[in-house]
């Protein structure tokens, strides 16, 4: 528990208005603690963790409210599956008496683009059930909502940025005119504020690597980590980080990476030859760097691949667009690597609640009244979920909510099996339902114990998979004026024990009723993303680790952090944390990417890549979470859904 006194709590605002802690969430799920008699999720579990209500925090408003990121429930009841708790109680769940074509676990990108595509080629007749764990289905890509005085503001939980389509015609352009996505937003007009200021249109472009070509950004060295007195330098990158208190030979560095190079010395192999090195390994051993350079770029990079440069694959590296790629690679090694002067001058955005509302589409696609309202793409970002439709019997495609799967089992004979069992908790009862065949959209952290008799090569392939952890924190402020007076909208900073890297306010998307403010007197949004990398240790080490550190703080001691952090990095700007500061929100992700190690792609010597596996089907089962394109996007998920419920339509 935090260490604070009661003046500095008041100082800080911890008892202000909008903290009053709506924790209803509490009631909600609960199923697996509900299913072994362990105590009611809002009180303590007596295991010297806090209870759901300290630990999910506040939440904001509306539907989203009820799952922010993993919340208590679902880490309960996924740690009682992991733990084997829930086998004993096996024999005891109920029979449904219900037999689908198709059951998917997990309704994320992947689990309901599974279940778009069984609309699309399941023969007349057959249905599908999705079973989803969450009150809400979306995954990784949901938002969170805040009411500030009056106006509406929204934030991602998670999924964040889009790419559009450039090739007209492929895959990936008519998904996005199947969803509807559009292509051409409009954003807010700045006022209230008469300087040039780059506002980002996203929350990853503004992180370090390439951060002031479309962000006004500033970055922060405090005197504890850096000596001297804090300070701010405004777009370092621009200036050539002259002014920034890294050491020569970094800065050196920064401006080489920065004025883009590279070295292939693998020819048409390179993409092989990346992946048989970490990305630290790259800068330093290939290029020559310092170590400490490589460094710099691990909380970004565990944004974008679990863990830091010591870990992650070079190629992975190359292909988030981190930098060092630019000479004696193709020109489209990145989706991601975007030159910009301007943020307008990039092709890219974020929705408001990021990639929540690209799910939206999806979701709407494959149950048109999950979502009231009509088709257009304000009715569906704003309509009201109607949950009484998502699992309407008769419906060719069911979605049953606040069901975690626990098992799924063959049955019939070993070798030939004739049908797949799958039982699931809800409700803090047990249910079994079958199925001719089984799509597995969670993630391989879960997939490989609630999966049975997996094939060797499976249960390998799972076992090699690694995951990093990452926590999405979104500030509604009730001003930026503090920004303004600084002259950023992003805030990259290095300090001892800081809460990742970067933090930034975004142009706000105007459709519909939707017109966040853009001025900085009136209310915003300004998220983190933070992740945990540990450098130096073993990257299993350092994900239980980062696990450990992201799992083990409440809500209160994490919001002791962030005021004490926002205050002492704005305060000389006129930051008050209790007048500026309306509502926090919290995202956990325990297991937010997978870790692309050297290997992940083209696998380690003598070996297959754990992806080439697990994309087979498994007797009646197949796996398709967008884990298993190592770069994780919200296409990957539906790409292996799509995937994954062909496989599992061809034994129906
Ligand atoms: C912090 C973060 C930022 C990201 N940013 C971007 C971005 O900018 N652009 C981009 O393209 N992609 C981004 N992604 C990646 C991308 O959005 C995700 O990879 C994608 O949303 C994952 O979809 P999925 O269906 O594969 O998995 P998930 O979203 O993990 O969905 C799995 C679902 O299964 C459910 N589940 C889990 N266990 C069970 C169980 N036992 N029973 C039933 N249900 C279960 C979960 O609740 C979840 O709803 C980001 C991801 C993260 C974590």
């Amino acid at each position: 528990m935090a260490d604070i006194s009661g003046r500095e709590a008041h100082r800080l605002g911890l008892d202000g208005e909008i903290t009053r802690r709506d924790f209803v969430k509490g009631a909600l799920v609960g199923s697996g603690a509900a299913l072994l008699g362990m105590p009611a999720p809002a009180m303590s579990t007596g295991s010297g963790m806090p209870g759901a209500a300290a630990w999910n925090g506040y939440a904001g408003t509306g539907d989203y409210a009820r799952a922010n990121g993993n919340t208590w429930e679902a880490r309960e009841s996924a740690h009682l599956i992991r733990d084997g708790k829930v086998d004993a109680l096996l024999e005891s769940a109920i029979e449904t008496g219900e037999t689908y074509d198709v059951i998917v676990a997990g309704g994320g990108f992947s689990g309901t683009a599974a279940a778009r595509t069984f609309l699309q080629e399941a023969r007349p007749g057959q249905t599908c059930l999705v079973l989803e764990s969450h009150a809400l289905t979306g995954g990784e890509a949901k938002r969170n909502e805040f009411l500030v005085r009056g106006h509406r503001l929204v934030g991602p939980q998670g999924s964040n940025l889009v790419v559009p389509p450039t090739a007209p015609g492929d895959w990936y352009d008519e998904l996005w005119n199947d969803l509807g996505i559009p292509r051409k937003p409009t954003f807010q007009t700045l006022t209230g504020y008469d300087g040039d200021l780059r506002i980002p249109r996203d929350n990853f472009y503004p992180m370090f690597s390439i951060g002031d070509q479309i962000s006004s950004s500033g970055y922060f060295f405090d005197s504890k980590t850096f000596g001297g007195t804090s300070y701010w330098d405004r777009d370092a990158h621009r200036t050539g980080f002259r002014h920034t208190a890294f050491p020569e030979t970094v800065k050196a560095d920064l401006r080489l990476l920065m004025g883009g190079t590279g070295r292939n010395a693998a020819g048409d192999d390179w993409e092989k030859w990346l992946d048989g090195m970490t990305y630290a390994d790259y800068l330093v051993g290939v290029l020559g760097l310092q170590p400490a350079t490589a460094r710099l770029f691990d909380p970004t990079l565990s944004l974008e691949g679990g863990l830091g440069s010591d870990c992650v694959s070079a190629l992975l590296a190359a292909k988030v667009g981190a930098p060092g790629f630019e000479q004696g690679f193709p020109e489209d090694i990145s989706l991601y690597r975007v030159k910009a002067e301007r943020p307008e001058d990039l092709v890219t955005w974020s929705f408001p609640g990021g990639n929540d509302a690209v799910y939206r589409l999806l979701l709407k696609r494959v149950l048109p009244e999950a979502i009231a309202g009509g088709p257009t793409f304000a009715e569906v970002h704003d309509g009201a979920y109607q949950f009484e439709n998502f699992d309407r019997p008769g419906a060719p495609v069911r979605i049953r909510l606040q069901s975690t799967v626990v098992q799924v089992k063959h049955e019939g004979p070993a070798g030939a099996p004739t049908g797949v069992v799958i039982t699931y908790c809800r409700n803090g009862r047990l249910y079994r339902a079958r199925a001719k065949a089984a799509v597995s959209s969670i993630g391989g952290w879960v997939a490989k114990h609630v999966v049975q008799d997996l094939p060797d090569a499976h249960a390998a392939a799972f076992g090699q998979l690694n995951y990093g952890s990452a926590m999405i924190v979104n500030i509604a402020l009730t001003n930026w004026r503090f920004l303004a007076k600084l002259g950023i909208t992003s805030a990259n900073y290095f300090m001892e024990g800081g809460l990742g890297q970067c933090m930034n306010i975004r142009r706000p998307m105007v459709f519909g009723q939707h017109a966040q403010p853009l001025n900085p007197d009136l209310p915003i949004v300004l998220t983190a993303y933070v992740g945990f990398p540990s450098p130096g240790l073993p990257a299993k080490a350092q994900a239980a680790k980062g696990r450990a550190e992201l799992l083990s703080r409440s809500y209160r001691d994490y919001e002791v952090m962030i005021r004490r952090q926002l205050t002492e990095m704005f305060a000389s700007a006129g930051f008050n944390a209790r007048r500026d500061i309306a509502g926090i929100v919290l995202n956990r992700w325990g297991h937010s990417y997978v870790v692309p190690e050297p290997g992940f792609y083209y696998g380690l010597p003598g070996q297959p890549a754990p992806r080439s596996v697990l994309t087979q089907r498994a007797g009646r089962i197949a796996f398709g979470h967008s884990e298993l394109n190592g770069i994780q996007e919200w296409f990957g998920g539906v790409e292996h859904g799509e995937r994954a419920m062909r496989q599992a339509l061809e034994v129906t």
